[in-house]
């Protein structure tokens, strides 16, 4: 199998250089040539295994040019150890007779990025060693909260890399700062800018296209890469705990082998719901993909009408990490959906940043809609099935499931669908203390975070993870906010380059 890019099929690469690039040279993603298939023996054979076990099966049939025990050293390092505090990894909770939770949010950060950034590391180092990479790898990233604490703690300690993360100053939650500016490890780096997450963004893009500064850099030994949801290394381990999933079903005794499940994803940039999409290619027994939106609801207006239109006011949410106009993973869906026509898909993408829009012919957009069921809700209805769900079924949802389960029961209300469903959790209610306690009626106006945590405790009964507990006697190491102009410099001091 190789990889090629969405705009360019004759752009190829082995696993280990497309994970190590991140992006092509064109500006398309990586796709793998062929998605390979998993039979009914091959997920009757999971039942039972570990999510180390399950992952390793996975994960072979995509990084063909891997050795097993390179794919094992990596699984291993990230999801055992006790690193997650589910000794299932990703654990499935059944809340109501077809509605079933699947819990992402066990890692150290506390939000679903860890299940792709606890292993992203692991297979970066492994794909230099491969590729004969000497320069040290230095990650960039601009974060509006979650994707950086998450690349932090995966990035910390590896040798061979450097990691340099950009946070909007007055952009992410109290809980969300805290876990940057204390962040251990001595290849970190992070720092506030004075401005919005597209600030952050547009200036770590500007470094990322300075070819006279990227030059300046390699001759001093680094080569800059992205931990962005657009890198495939990013990509290919979520698809294993869709399938993880089913098994659990299957263990539960709540599914039969072969019976169809649906699965509903809290979707920002397409990467979650597309790893459930490329499990559905594999053979997983996957009937509809229900995407669900926040306020910002793009890709549900894209799935009922067939035209994506970014032109539109940006809002922000109490789901921030849904807060998002451009879903870069969607290029990948296109791909596949006009059958590896990398042409077409350049042009409806040049389209895209030309114009902020383009659309799907009928027959492309039909192929969506008989994969895809696309909803959304705001703030007002996430608190409020915050509420419901707790005061039903005793069960704290997060702001970001709330929208999932939320739009999972619109799906319901307008087909009739009894069809069992994963609904992905992807960050621990704890995340998001204030909006969630507020969502339960409590007091979240009073009180620095510990307190709300601890009242979130009293009501929920849920365990505090001890990432977050243990957070109030850290050291600060990174306590700077510079100014947007200053970024380029700033690396540079961090790599102590002249
Ligand atoms: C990143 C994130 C999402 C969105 O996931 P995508 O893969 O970008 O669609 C949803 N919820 C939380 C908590 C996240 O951190």
């Amino acid at each position: 199998m190789y990889y090629m890019s969405t705009r360019d099929t004759s752009l190829k690469f082995e696993s280990a250089e497309a994970i190590k690039k991140g992006l092509s040279e064109d500006g398309g993603l990586f796709v793998p040539s062929e998605i390979p298939s998993i039979t009914k023996a091959e997920i009757r054979k999971m039942i039972g295994m570990s999510y180390i076990e399950r992952a390793n099966l996975v994960l072979k049939k995509y990084l063909t040019d891997f050795t097993d025990e390179e794919i094992s050293d990596c699984t291993k390092g990230a999801y055992g150890n006790g690193k997650f505090s589910s000794e299932k990894v990703a654990p499935v909770v059944k809340i109501g007779d077809e509605k079933y939770i699947l819990e992402l949010w066990h890692g150290p950060t506390c939000a679903f990025k860890d299940m792709a950034l606890q292993i992203l590391p692991r297979f970066m180092t492994t794909s230099m060693r491969k590729t004969g990479e000497k320069k040290e790898i230095v990650i960039l990233v601009a974060t509006s909260g979650d994707t950086g604490k998450a690349a932090l703690e995966g990035f910390k300690d590896v040798k061979g890399t450097k990691i340099i993360v950009f946070y909007p100053g007055d952009g992410v939650s109290d809980i969300q700062k805290l876990q940057m500016i204390t962040q251990e490890g001595t290849n970190v780096y992070v720092s506030g800018i004075d401005g919005n997450f597209d600030d952050a963004q547009n200036g770590v893009k500007a470094i990322f296209t300075d070819e006279k500064y990227g030059d300046m850099l390699f001759k001093s030994g680094f080569s800059l890469s992205s931990a962005n949801s657009i890198n495939w290394g990013r990509l290919v381990p979520q698809i294993v705990y869709y399938i993880s999933a089913y098994c659990d079903m299957i263990e539960m005794g709540d599914i039969e082998l072969g019976d169809k499940i649906n699965v509903c994803v809290p979707t920002g940039n397409f990467g979650n719901i597309l790893a459930a999409y490329y499990a559905k290619k594999m053979g997983l027994p996957i009937a509809k993909l229900i995407c669900a939106s926040n306020r910002n609801n793009v890709l549900t207006d894209f799935i009922r009408t067939g035209e994506y239109d970014k032109n539109r006011p940006f809002y922000q949410s109490v789901s921030p990490s849904m807060d998002i106009l451009i879903s870069s993973n969607l290029e990948r869906l296109l791909f596949d959906i006009c059958g590896n026509d990398g042409s077409k898909v350049k042009t409806m993408m040049n389209k895209l940043s030309k114009n902020g829009s383009y659309k799907l012919t009928k027959t492309l957009h039909k192929k969506v809609t008989n994969l895809f069921w696309g909803g959304c809700c705001d703030d007002y209805f996430t608190k409020e099935r915050i509420w419901k769900t707790f005061t039903e079924v005793g069960y704290t949802l997060d702001t970001h499931t709330a929208v999932a389960v939320d739009v999972y029961e619109q799906y319901v209300n307008e087909t009739g669908d009894k069809t069992k469903t994963v609904i992905a959790s992807t960050a621990s209610p704890y995340k998001f203390n204030q909006a969630v306690l507020s969502a339960l009626g409590e007091d979240a106006e009073n009180g620095d975070d510990f307190e709300l945590i601890d009242r979130l405790k009293a009501k929920s009964g849920m365990e505090v993870p001890k990432s977050l507990s243990e957070l109030k006697n850290k050291e600060v190491r990174f306590d700077g906010v510079i100014n947007k102009t200053e970024m380029p410099e700033l690396v540079k001091q961090a790599l102590k380059v002249k």
